[in-house]
């Protein structure tokens, strides 16, 4: 074997092996398959070796193979961030003192903020300004540990924006080494001139934006803001059916505020994940769980808005697959998978080797991509991270730390604090 990368001597090596087809539920999120003195020898940009170092170094020919060695460290598949809000213009920091002293949300929209303030921005910025915008949140989070980076558009709301937004989006991706996932979100709010037309909203978001974005293939995803005051089910369903007809995959923003059906309604149009899910109904969640829903909590947006948490014990004890992720946006301005793995563990009580388990496996699963990322497995996108830490239990203890000390990503070094 002559690999073009050897990690080795690796302290403790999570490979998480073993769930490419279908994510992980109930008990199995407990289970990390680690490998003490493990080894990962990387090909072509795939992973062609993993097993104890002893093994791997066995059968490597090629004595000059360039070597890494992380004998105190723990390594992990790379995070998948499988829900962000990464392309907006301006920023909201104008109105988080008015939030701090009690203004309501209605308050700071009178004074110019909230999310009028971020849709003007983004129809006002130039694609390349808001590219150039998402490239440095992006980056930060690539040297987070973050690995593949889904984003929606959202903040335009008419046809040339939402397109805007979603081109943005494509030329970041040329610009950056991971694996960067586009959704459409034409339907994350109802624009100020449709007020009190929102079916005539909806009716451009089917018959105008939705053939244009699959026109152009802009995107992989459509998700829709299913929540009381904004798009109700029917309306989030007529979307995503005219979604799903031209090819793109439902996600569903879920029962955050309300419980209006958004999780049934994930079930229903077969949603690769439905998200928030913070007040959803028993019934709901059981069919998703029939229906092979991944159930994405965001616990960050409920820390920022100071709200009650999703029920995360309670899903993963029914054996709702759980996934976590960023929800990084204007209004929960969140860049890190670790906060969110921290306050996965403090707030929602979900042990560090299931936090785990969300935001790399099943996170891909949320994305359709559990059989190419998420695990460390022979034949997959070698994504990994390598983190200051000794173990699980140490990673989401430590909240608030940046733990990353190296990231690979398709093989390639993409982030090194060495050196
Ligand atoms: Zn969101």
């Amino acid at each position: 074997m002559k690999p073009d990368l050897l990690i080795s001597s690796i302290g403790q090596l999570a490979t998480l092996a073993g769930h490419s087809k279908r994510p992980k539920s109930g008990a199995e999120m407990m289970e990390l398959s680690i490998i003490e003195d493990g080894a990962i020898a990387i090909k072509d940009g795939r992973i062609s070796a993993v097993g104890k170092t002893s093994d791997i170094m066995s059968v490597v020919d090629d004595e000059a193979t360039p070597t890494m060695q992380f004998p105190d460290q723990l390594v992990l598949p790379g995070f998948v961030d499988s829900h962000t809000h990464l392309v907006f213009g301006g920023s909201r920091e104008q109105d988080f003192p008015m939030k701090l002293a009690g203004k309501s949300y209605m308050e700071i929209l009178q004074a110019g903020g909230g999310i009028l303030s971020t849709l003007r921005h983004t129809r006002e910025a130039t694609q390349s300004e808001l590219t150039a915008s998402a490239l440095v949140y992006a980056t930060r989070m690539m040297h987070s540990s973050a690995t593949t980076i889904e984003a929606k558009s959202g903040y335009g709301l008419d046809l040339e924006n939402e397109v805007k937004m979603m081109d943005a989006l494509n030329d970041l991706r040329h610009k950056v080494d991971i694996d960067l996932v586009s959704t459409f979100m034409g339907a994350h709010a109802v624009p100020p001139e449709y007020e009190g037309k929102t079916q005539d909203y909806v009716d451009l978001v089917v018959g105008e934006m939705i053939p244009v974005v699959a026109e152009r293939e802009l995107a992989e995803f459509c998700d829709v803001f299913c929540e009381e005051g904004v798009f109700d089910v029917e309306q989030s369903r007529e979307i995503l059916m005219a979604a799903k007809k031209v090819g793109l995959f439902p996600k569903v923003h879920a029962d955050e505020i309300v419980q209006l059906g958004g999780a049934e309604l994930a079930a229903e149009t077969g949603a690769v994940s439905a998200d928030h899910l913070l007040k959803s109904s028993e019934d709901g969640l059981e069919q998703m769980m029939k229906a092979g829903t991944v159930a994405t909590l965001l616990p960050a947006t409920a820390f920022s808005l100071g709200t009650d948490y999703a029920d995360a014990r309670r899903m993963i004890d029914m054996g709702l697959p759980v996934a976590l992720a960023t929800d990084f946006n204007p209004n929960c301005a969140n860049e890190s998978l670790f906060f969110t793995i921290a306050l996965a563990c403090y707030r929602m009580k979900m042990n560090p080797r299931e936090a785990i388990s969300a935001i790399t496996i099943n996170g891909a699963h949320a994305l359709g991509r559990g059989q190419e990322t998420g695990s460390i497995e022979v034949g997959k996108r070698a994504d990994v991270v390598i983190l200051d830490c000794p173990n699980p239990d140490f990673l989401a203890w430590r909240f608030g730390a940046n733990l990353t000390n190296t990231v690979v990503v398709n093989g390639k070094v993409i982030y090194t604090k060495l050196d």
